[in-house]
């Protein structure tokens, strides 16, 4: 079984899909994770985000290990712990760059049909659904308000967490802020050429603005339920 999530940045997808994992017994597949070690191992490097060719060889030549271990996933990358360091606000401000490369996206989306070969995952991203498992059983494309996607991104990043605490208010200004950030990446994400942000033909929406993450994934359920049947 594949559960493939699609979205902008900020819907709820990663808690959505790591939810769904733990309930359905799936492993989950943070995408997202795997453009951004790339981007952090580019930064860290000091190449040239704009030298394609040196991205690619980079993205081909990395070793990127996604480890669900029991304190949550682990993201390591060459052996050296990146989990905290590919959510920096740099790779947030850059990833899009290096996701619109093709061969970037060749070599990342080899690695994760690979993971799926041998078991059922929920995977999460921006073209899972169009492009990496388009025969995928259930396809979500999870959607929110910006301003509810940006309240979330903001509590989260002043260490709180909207999913445990629905009434958890962020600081207005960098609210703002990050609202423009993710808008910004969802415009790249969208208009680029090869496999942008979009839903699959075949998708189910779910606005998960007034929603918990638990009503999400009841209906997410629901969808692999009707999938076995
Ligand atoms: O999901 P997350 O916000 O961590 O993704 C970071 C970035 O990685 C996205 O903004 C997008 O540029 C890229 N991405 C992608 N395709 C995916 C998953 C993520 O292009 N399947």
């Amino acid at each position: 079984m594949i559960v493939a999530i699609d979205g902008p940045a900020g819907s709820g997808k990663s808690t959505v899909a790591r939810a769904m994992a733990a309930r359905e017994h799936l492993t989950y597949l943070d995408t997202g994770a795997m453009y951004r070690s790339v981007t952090d191992a580019a930064l860290t490097r000091g190449l040239d985000l704009d030298d394609a060719r040196a991205v690619s060889e980079l993205a081909r030549d990395l070793d990127i290990v996604l480890d669900n271990g029991e304190q949550g996933p682990v993201v390591i990358v060459d052996g050296r712990d990146r989990t905290d360091a590919i959510r920096m606000p740099e790779v947030d401000a850059n990833v899009s760059k290096v996701a619109a490369i093709p061969a970037v996206r060749e070599a990342m989306v080899a690695l994760q049909r690979k993971a799926a070969e041998s078991t059922s995952v929920v995977a999460e991203g921006r073209d899972i659904g169009t492009v990496v498992f388009p025969a995928a059983e259930v396809k979500v494309f999870l959607t929110a308000d910006p301003s509810a996607r940006a309240r979330r991104r903001a509590v989260q990043r002043q260490g709180g967490n909207t999913a445990t605490d629905a009434n958890a208010q962020a600081n207005a200004e960098e609210q703002a802020k990050i609202e423009a950030e993710l808008i910004e990446r969802d415009r790249k994400d969208s208009t680029r050429a090869t496999a942008p942000l979009k839903p699959a033909e075949d998708a189910v929406h779910i606005d998960s603005t007034e929603l918990t993450v638990d009503e999400v994934c009841d209906k997410i359920c629901e969808l692999m339920e009707r999938a076995r049947a």
